[in-house]
């Protein structure tokens, strides 16, 4: 039974970052760290600000959290201070929550009744308490390996180790079944490891969770193109009785802007790749920001991770363009009664740091001699078609500013799954959204082939790779044994 009048005492209450000189000078996690029992009875006081709604929003629908999480639930159980139950009913909907705490953009807030009235304080910080009981399990030993009571004797291939292959290869182990997930990097995690900044999400976070699966059951292969030379399609179908595809949708979005090859013009992610890489130890990144004027084109969650990490490569001048207009929660008009949409036109812990960001403007040019220089921008608007509902990005005004570039990073969104051999071993096409199609059993067109996370989805946000991961596991079980008890949050879509 939740606290009924907590919301009333207590105003929302988010973890609270290190000083911006103190967080410039390592890759670390932003976040302070508390003493662990002032951080427990803050965490504690923000949970019983939960009303324990007769219809949780925050908890499932259209807005809420695709996992199910049991928000309510916990919230009430971290008020009592039960943390030991509280993992274990947020462990029960979420393989990862120490991930989703961290990465997710949480729709689950944007839902929270007590986020549309501004007098109400402010939406439940759940982020906040469902890391704080992620990392408390982990601290006070709850995490703990769940081994398989039976074996099934049945072999499932996971192709991919990012957040949606390690949901589904860890539901599928604790099933009996004998799990082998195969990455072709040289380190597993996928967008995890190479993706996500340091100062996001540290390293020994995964790695702390990927020992846990080992320890499970579930086998890794690391260096495999699946399809390649390393296991092909052949040896792949003989050796396995089930394989799941969750190879990302890593496709960049590009642009064919004048200018656009100029040296100095890079898609995102072959930024944040070395960059991540050199965090691991790798040596030197090939694309530094260090003394440069960087521009980052795209103002969503990877235009952020671009930021971050430039201004800590020691760049010259950081400013981040967005097409859409200034967010409310920035303007003096803030006092909107809806939330804002969760992922787009969100600020972040980085643009706390320096550099600049500016709205509704586009690229109209990147100008230079053989290395890009400068931009030339246009003031925009973002107009919705209200019969098909289609966006288009139209000029506002004649005048064209110039701005000083000698790093661009585009930040503009992912187009689908990368061509790979593997899926023409398999004889499967791409959607035209550049994804792998496949049936309400999550089924693709090869037989006993199934896929879940971006490569159905398309990009998307953590939580509806864990959710897909684990939707697809409950189908590939009910594949090889006739009938599945595991949960299935989510549908194909
Ligand atoms: Fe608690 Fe907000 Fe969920 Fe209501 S919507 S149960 S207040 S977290």
């Amino acid at each position: 039974m939740a606290d009924p009048s907590g919301f009333l005492r207590h105003g929302r209450e988010d973890a609270a970052r290190r000083p911006v000189d103190e967080r410039l000078g390592d890759w670390r996690e932003v976040y302070r760290e508390l003493p662990a029992a002032e951080r427990d009875q803050r965490v504690g006081t923000q949970a019983g600000r939960c009303m324990d709604c007769g219809i949780p929003f925050c908890h499932s629908g259209s807005a809420g959290c695709p996992l199910g999480n049991l928000i309510p639930e916990w919230n009430d159980l971290v008020r009592r201070g039960d943390w030991a139950m509280a993992g274990e009913r947020l462990h029960a909907t979420n393989n990862f929550p120490e991930f989703t705490g961290r990465l997710c953009p949480a729709p689950c807030e944007a839902a929270c009744v007590l986020a549309i009235s501004p007098d109400a304080g402010g939406a439940v910080a759940i982020k906040r308490v469902e890391s704080t009981i992620a990392d408390v399990s982990w601290e006070r030993g709850y995490v703990e390996p769940v081994r398989p009571a039976v074996s099934s004797g049945r072999r499932v291939a996971v192709v991919g180790s990012g957040p949606a292959g390690l949901a589904a290869a860890q539901q599928l182990t604790r099933a009996g079944h004998e799990v082998t997930v195969f990455e072709r990097d040289d380190r597993l995690g996928g967008l995890l490891r190479y993706g996500i900044p340091e100062f996001k999400m540290e390293k020994k976070v995964l790695d702390r969770r990927l020992a846990q699966l080992r320890a499970e059951g579930t086998r890794f292969v690391t260096g495999c193109e699946v399809g390649g030379a390393g296991l092909p399609v052949s040896q792949l179908r003989a050796d396995y009785d089930a394989v799941v595809l969750a190879v990302g949708a890593l496709r960049g979005r590009d642009t064919d802007l004048p200018g656009r090859s100029l040296s100095g013009v890079h898609l995102a992610m072959d930024h944040l790749v070395p960059a991540n890489r050199a965090c691991e130890g790798d040596g030197p990144t090939s694309i530094d920001a260090r003394g440069k004027h960087v521009v980052i084109i795209g103002g969503g969650d990877t235009g952020a991770d671009c930021y971050g990490t430039a201004v800590r490569q020691g760049a010259l001048s950081v400013t981040q363009l967005d097409q859409y207009p200034m967010p409310p929660s920035q303007r003096d008009d803030s006092r909107s009664p809806w939330p804002v949409w969760p992922w787009i036109l969100r600020t972040y812990a980085a643009h706390e740091e320096g550099g600049s960001r500016r709205f509704a403007v586009a690229v109209e040019s990147f100008e230079g001699d053989g290395a890009v220089s400068s931009i030339r921008l246009r003031e925009v608007q973002v107009r919705k078609d209200p019969a098909t509902g289609a966006r288009s990005v139209v000029p506002v005004g004649d005048q064209v500013q110039e701005l000083p570039a000698d790093l661009v990073l585009l930040a503009i969104g992912f187009e689908g799954v990368e061509h790979m051999p593997l899926l023409d071993g398999l004889g499967l096409t791409l959607s035209p959204r550049g994804t792998v199609s496949c049936g309400q059993d999550w089924q693709t067109a090869a037989p006993g082939v199934f896929v879940c996370g971006d490569a159905h989805r398309g990009a998307s946000l953590v939580v509806w790779a864990i959710a897909e991961g684990r939707s697809v596991a409950h189908a590939v079980d009910a594949y090889l044994t006739g009938a599945s008890d595991l949960p299935a949050p989510v549908r194909p879509n």
